[in-house]
């Protein structure tokens, strides 16, 4: 096998483990798209070209947290995201500096700054997903609570499946949006909820729904 070739197959390999599209390749690591067609083309590839296409390979690899490797290594627990495609969501996480920080999403967000994963047409929410991939499947009829009340957080530490009454109760105390739609409610209904509010003795830190 020639040099070119090998580094063909090794690209596809890379690819492989960790989701990329081959033209993806192409722009990252040569900068340019038609990379891997002109190469599987035959056209000539200079030593030069074979280098900078493994250097980089090789500096992607390093760059990966622990997190993603292990997210790689383990490949779906419960949900529909493979090990390569949580590399990619992780890629929008901004590295959290200790084990307990907030990962904090940085790809889109929607109501109430939830992240967003739009996939196959679907549109999901990021904690939901990241959830699912590293605890399990989420109960049905249950919802995600944030005990760490930031929304945009998609640390699977900081995530518990509960009821939605109960997301309401743990809720109300800090979340301001919770408190205005509560307003919008006849006196009556609002009355069992402001009971729990105020039987409420858990950290004023509290959820927000998901
Ligand atoms: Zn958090």
């Amino acid at each position: 096998m020639n040099a070119k070739d090998a580094l063909l197959k090794d690209i596809d390999a890379f690819c492989r483990k960790y989701g990329f599209g081959k033209s993806e390749f192409g722009a990252a690591a040569m900068g340019y798209c038609s990379f891997i067609r002109q190469a599987c083309a035959h056209v000539e590839m200079r030593e030069k070209t074979i280098t900078r296409a493994r250097e980089w390979m090789a500096k992607y690899e390093a760059g990966l947290s622990k997190e993603q490797h292990r997210a790689i290594a383990r490949g779906p627990a419960g949900g529909f995201v493979t090990g390569p495609e949580m590399a990619r969501l992780l890629s929008l996480v901004e590295a959290p500096t200790s084990e307990d920080d907030c990962w904090l999403w940085q790809g889109s967000t929607g109501k109430q700054g939830y992240g967003q994963i739009c996939r196959r047409w679907k549109q999901m929410k990021a904690h939901r997903v990241f959830y699912e991939f590293y605890i399990g499947d989420i109960p049905k009829g249950l919802v995600i609570d944030h005990l760490c009340r930031n929304t945009a957080c998609v640390n699977p530490l900081h995530l518990e499946p509960v009821t939605s009454a109960e997301n309401t109760r743990r809720g109300l105390r800090g979340n301001s949006w919770l408190r205005t739609e509560l307003k919008r409610l006849p006196p009556q209904k609002r009355k069992p909820f402001q009971e729990q509010e105020s039987s409420n003795c858990r950290n004023p830190a509290v959820s927000a729904a998901g």
